[in-house]
């Protein structure tokens, strides 16, 4: 859904705070680095900040409605410019140099300020920062600059020490659900399991929501997981080795496998009401958590994460995989 309010966007509120009074107030500083990880909502709030500095309302800012917040809005407001790289995977001092430093000489085409947004600046080169740290360090009064990254450790410790530092925090699994399920029109089995998924991220909620592939790869490893006690070694092979040709896919069955060991871990350790990812499976979920010791549950929560490791220094996993799935499909011998 669209945001063009601070009101609109869910969590992060000190951010939001901070902008909103920095823009009220006229206080808002000529460098910042807004960092955090990807899908937590850092484009978003750079832009309204920027229309917040842009909007001509007398009132609460960015309106939404004046023909500044208007133009923000279709991305066509010459003050508010996103700097883009050209190389999928490097921004290149050519890059920093033809959208900002010969740009930013150039006053305000509106009164008010002009701000640059850089997403991405993990991926500057040395020269590219470099060629940054002029503007930064002298920059127009009108301009404001806000730097976005994943990785604040790519950046110089001279960019660093000239920016205003505000980091994006991990969103609570239940305002994440409540987003999905308000917002996006999710149910609430699948605004359950994609907030679990996305870490704390609104933005990767709705990715894992509205993603085809996730949605086949939950179903089919969850019925596989149910009905491998039942299978065939051949066919548990078959399925580890359909897996295992693809490394994002294998992760994400792994994820899906590990979630499912943590409910049924949570079911066997809380006594009352519990909050499980998988909705829907509590009736496998409390008989596996009942056969189950928790020797068992630990070992194969254990096996996963070892597993991930391994495919992340890019070990072939299948051989280990092979032995994981026998090892959640054996029939239970302890009670
Ligand atoms: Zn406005």
């Amino acid at each position: 859904m669209e945001i063009n309010s601070f009101a609109d966007f869910v969590g992060q509120e000190k951010i939001k705070d901070y902008f909103a009074d920095a823009a009220k107030n006229g206080r808002a500083g000529h460098a910042y680095i807004l960092s955090g990880m990807k899908g937590s909502g850092r484009k978003t709030l750079a832009r309204l900040f920027g229309a917040s500095l842009l909007c001509t309302s007398a009132e609460e800012v960015p309106c939404g409605t004046c023909r500044s917040c208007k133009m923000v809005r279709s991305g066509n407001h010459p003050d508010l410019i996103t700097v883009t790289h050209e190389k999928p995977a490097t921004f290149s001092v050519e890059d920093i140099r033809d959208q900002l430093v010969s740009d930013i000489q150039i006053r305000p085409y509106y009164k008010g300020k002009k701000v640059y947004i850089i997403p991405d600046c993990e991926m500057m080169t040395l020269q590219a920062q470099n060629a940054l740290l002029k503007s930064i360090e002298e920059p127009p009064p009108y301009a404001v600059i806000i730097l976005i990254t994943d990785n604040l450790s790519f950046l110089l410790p001279t960019v660093r020490s000239r920016c205003t530092g505000l980091s994006t925090v991990p969103l609570p699994d239940g305002l994440v659900k409540d987003y999905l399920m308000k917002k996006e029109g999710a149910g609430k089995r699948e605004a359950s399991i994609c907030a679990a998924f996305s870490g704390g991220s609104i933005g990767t909620a709705a990715e894992f929501l509205h993603s085809d592939t996730f949605r086949e790869d939950l179903n089919k490893t969850l019925e596989f997981i149910k009905r491998s006690k039942e299978l065939p070694a051949n066919e548990i092979f078959a399925f580890a080795k359909d897996a295992a040709s693809d490394k994002a896919g294998l992760l994400q069955i792994l994820d899906i496998i590990l979630f499912l060991y943590r409910d049924i871990l949570m079911f066997k350790t809380m006594d009352g009401p519990v909050s499980l990812t998988f909705i829907d499976e509590t009736g496998y979920i409390e008989s596996k958590a009942r056969q189950t010791d928790y020797y068992e549950i630990g070992r194969v929560i254990k096996s996963i994460e070892e597993l991930k490791g391994r495919l992340r220094s890019n070990v072939n996993a299948e051989a280990g995989l092979d032995v994981l799935l026998l090892d959640i499909s054996e029939p239970v011998t302890k009670i």
